[in-house]
């Protein structure tokens, strides 16, 4: 006799982001930009005030605050968590329930259906059209006639880095009363944000991360912002002491700023709409690459039947990005980085 691993955990593997040194990272979607010195020394400072032997606040209050004053909304609908990825797991562990199903429109952001399997539901997905735009039509007719309990989509897509605008999303919100999630990791690059009317709808919640536009990867800080009720039964929901108190110290400093942020998420956006403009100039000229989507991102999304072939000739030269293997997804990087990509990308199309 021996231990026996349940079902759901027999085939799962441990995630496994690309490892080892290079000299470029264009693979995981993170901010150029590192903190400023102002900044680091700020937080230097304040850490060494945090009381280390008592727990953090369970509430994040002050951290929900300064987060609801940098985009406008009220703090009393904010949660904060360990990344975005945790209020994920989270929320599929708590507001589903066993062979519960989910909808997800693919291409998607695999932790969805990752997380959704952990917590034994049944994921159900419609695929995109030939743009990776989302049909909303065929979604919420799909919506009406099935039975789902939640609906879970990034906008803008992570990874085909295209958008859906405001109404198409109301349209699937409306469509139905399951539980919509709007992932909007990659909205603080693009205008569509329904923050500020996630009060009018029963069956919303919205996510943001400080992992993308605010330069925060490292630190694990994201939130759910949502109506009272959904609000008090994630946050009942959630382990009391998610968030440590050196990361609520970082978020509070750091979303004190927002005119910081602002800029720096501005020049990314300039930065990936140029490097775009590059891009689209190399792929009319080659025949290795069929197509290159528009982007409201950080990054770019490719379809190429010679995914393999780029993905490696560009690492030999120590620039990682994405292998989706039809497609591939760039993150911008600074513009010195953009201009060593593209002068190996022409050389390899
Ligand atoms: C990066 C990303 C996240 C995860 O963000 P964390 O806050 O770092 O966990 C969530 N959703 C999408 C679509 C992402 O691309």
């Amino acid at each position: 006799m021996a231990y026996q691993l349940v079902k759901k955990l027999r085939d799962l593997t441990p995630y496994d982001p690309i490892s080892g040194e290079y000299d470029i990272r264009l693979d995981a979607n993170e901010s150029y930009f590192e903190l400023s010195k102002d900044m680091l020394e700020k937080i230097q400072a304040e850490i060494a005030n945090i009381p280390f032997n008592r727990y953090p606040d369970p509430t994040c209050k002050v951290l929900a605050e300064k987060y609801a004053n940098a985009y406008q909304i009220n703090p009393e609908l904010v949660t904060a968590g360990n990344g975005s990825d945790e209020l994920i797991s989270v929320i599929c562990g708590s507001f589903l329930e066993n062979g519960n199903k989910i909808l997800v429109l693919t291409p998607e952001f695999s932790m969805y259906k990752f997380y959704g399997d952990i917590a034994g539901c049944e994921t159900i997905s419609i695929a995109k059209d030939e743009n990776l735009a989302i049909n909303v039509s065929e979604v919420c007719e799909f919506l009406k006639n099935n039975k789902i309990d939640m609906v879970i989509f990034s906008n803008p897509c992570n990874p085909t880095s295209v958008g859906l605008d405001k109404n198409g999303v109301r349209e699937i919100i409306k469509a139905s009363d399951a539980l919509v999630i709007l992932d909007e990791a990659y909205m603080d690059f693009w205008n569509q944000s329904l923050l500020s009317e996630v009060e009018q709808y029963d069956n919303l919640m919205i996510l943001k991360t400080s992992s993308k536009a605010i330069g925060l990867a490292g630190v694990r800080l994201g939130f759910s912002i949502a109506n009272k009720r959904l609000t008090t039964a994630l946050k009942a929901a959630k382990s009391p002491y998610n968030m440590n108190s050196i990361t609520q110290k970082i978020g509070e400093i750091i979303y004190s700023n927002p005119q910081e942020l602002k800029d720096n998420t501005a020049t990314i956006i300039a930065a990936t709409q140029s490097l775009h403009k590059e891009m689209a100039k190399l792929v009319a000229k080659s025949t290795k690459i069929e197509k290159l989507y528009e982007t409201s991102t950080n990054f770019l999304f490719m379809k190429t039947n010679f995914a393999d072939e780029i993905f490696e000739k560009l690492k030999e030269k120590s620039i990682v990005i994405r292998n989706f293997k039809k497609y591939l997804r760039i993150t911008c990087g600074s513009p010195q980085e953009n201009a060593k990509l593209l002068e190996e990308i022409a050389k390899i199309i």
